[in-house]
């Protein structure tokens, strides 16, 4: 559970001594359990911002907030905790280790949490909940498998897996359905849909296609390095009633 906040957030990259603005001063709220969309064309800063959101990436000015707590008050080691616990991603092109299995991949965003003793500690019951995780994806009888057996649409199931081993109450998604065909694709936000479950998991997902940004709560547009809201908040509730 994690409402977002963000402010006139700022971004230029620079290319040689170029600068390139690529956010000018965007501003959106999430709420808490809300699933949002992000939708706008390719190089409208999308990514960038989702890199933000993450704390992978520093803005030049503005901020961004998670339950009021601001990302710049926090300390680099505050930073990594942050980055860990709170928020899972998952992205286009899925980012799986060939080498491992569909379950160690999916324990990897643990191992690197607890530490390798931590980890061994709890290695069991984390296991276990791997096996979940990749069971309600569908994914039971792929465990044992490596990446390059899977088609695409199982590996980013995987990716959701692994970004949700921590159970982090933020999932930021880029594009995280733009290499499948649109029926894989359909396939894969339902299970965003059932991951959601009835943890209030708060879901950022950025996307250039409308009809994916459809299946959120609501979609927020960018353009020219602004967002745009085109809905109001709250049409969680609405559309999926208790
Ligand atoms: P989107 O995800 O919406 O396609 P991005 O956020 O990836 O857009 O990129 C927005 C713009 O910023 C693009 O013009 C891109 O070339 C530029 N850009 C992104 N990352 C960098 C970088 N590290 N250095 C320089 N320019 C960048
Ligand atoms: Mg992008």
């Amino acid at each position: 559970m994690s409402s977002i906040s963000v402010t006139n957030l700022h971004k230029t990259y620079k290319l040689g001594k170029v600068p390139v603005p690529v956010l000018r001063g965007a501003s959106l709220e999430v709420e808490s359990g809300e699933w949002v969309a992000i939708l706008g064309h390719s190089g409208s800063g999308k990514s960038t911002l989702l890199h933000l959101l993450g704390g992978l990436d520093k803005p030049n000015e503005g901020e961004i907030a998670y339950d009021g707590k601001a990302l710049s008050s926090m300390s680099s080691s505050q930073m990594n905790v942050f980055r860990r616990e709170h928020v899972g991603f998952v992205f286009q092109f899925y980012h799986l280790v060939p080498e491992l299995t569909v379950l160690e991949n999916t324990l990897l965003g643990a191992m690197i949490r607890l530490g390798r003793f931590g980890y061994m500690k709890e290695a069991g019951q984390l296991k276990e909940a791997a096996a979940q995780l990749l069971g309600n994806a569908g994914l039971s009888h792929r465990l044992n498998h490596k990446p390059a057996q899977l088609s695409g649409g199982e590996r980013q199931r995987v990716a959701i897996a692994r970004a949700l081993i921590n159970n982090p109450p933020v999932l930021l998604a880029d594009e995280p359905t733009g290499n499948l065909d649109q029926k894989t694709g359909n396939e894969l936000l339902d299970v965003f849909e059932s991951m959601r479950g009835d943890t209030q998991r708060t879901i950022v997902m950025v996307t250039h296609d409308q009809k994916v940004a459809d299946r959120a709560d609501r979609v927020i547009e960018m353009a020219d390095g602004l967002v745009r809201t085109v809905q109001p908040t709250g049409l969680r509730t609405q559309k999926n009633p208790a």
